[in-house]
């Protein structure tokens, strides 16, 4: 890839983040470093969006030779990775294991540049616009919609911790935008538990389509007596219409 091509990819990117991703709080990514090198979050966002909107699976190993060429000695790209749990770009991994799409393990697609990494957590001070969270806090009278918890008072249930409120997704396969936030404390909203779909009230009313939401149905089947997994067994077989 030619630095013309590079660069004209990233100012694609550039737009999109923009007009899209910017008001998600998605991170922005800088080509080049102050000492004038691309940077590895750019040259891994570039190649991920080379044909852009097509985009395909691409494996860890390709990107890694791409990455080489401008920094022989990297091992192995994490960058994939980060920038979608940790920037919010929305690249789905083969070893993940994401929901939306099947790809190898050990690759890496970029879905699209509309919308954030679906579990993404902003930053809680510079993403979501603050006066309107603020707003959200005061309708729920400053408490975690899931366990009443008053912000910045000890909290209910670890009494030597003070009560932060943060903006909890209702839907963690849903960007985090209004509409799909509630107030919740920082046990509640424990970050990567993307376990539950809440509702406004902040009571869990289903399991998320997400890793943490099988491993939650998992335990409790696991620990459920014989005559109880039988009746799962034939609820299950019933509802996927299996004989
Ligand atoms: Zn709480």
């Amino acid at each position: 890839m030619s630095d013309e091509e590079i660069e004209k990819i990233y100012r694609l990117i550039s737009e999109k983040y923009e007009s899209n991703l910017k008001k998600f709080g998605v991170k922005k990514i800088n080509l080049k470093a102050k000492n004038g090198n691309y940077t590895k979050d750019a040259l891994v966002l570039v190649y991920l969006a080379r044909d852009y909107p097509k985009t395909q699976a691409i494996s860890k190993q390709e990107l890694t030779e791409f990455v080489r060429k401008f920094y022989p000695n990297v091992s192995d790209v994490q960058q994939a990775r980060h920038l979608a749990k940790q920037k919010g770009y929305n690249i789905i991994s083969g070893t993940r294991g994401d929901i939306n799409e099947k790809i190898a393990p050990a690759s890496y697609k970029l879905l699209n540049l509309e919308y954030p990494y679906p579990s993404f957590k902003q930053d809680r001070r510079s993403g979501i616009n603050a006066k309107d969270f603020e707003g959200l806090k005061k309708q729920y009278n400053y408490r975690c919609a899931t366990c009443g918890s008053i912000e910045n008072q000890p909290h209910n249930i670890r009494n030597n911790e003070i009560t932060k409120l943060q903006a909890g997704h209702m839907n963690p396969s849903k960007p985090l935008v209004f509409g799909n936030i509630i107030p919740q404390c920082q046990v509640c909203n424990r970050p990567d538990r993307d376990r539950f779909i809440y509702d406004k009230t902040g009571r869990a009313i289903e399991i998320a389509n997400s890793d943490d939401g099988k491993r939650v149905v998992e335990r409790y089947l696991k620990k459920v007596s014989k005559n109880t997994k039988e009746y799962f067994l034939d609820l299950l077989k019933r509802l996927l219409k299996i004989k």
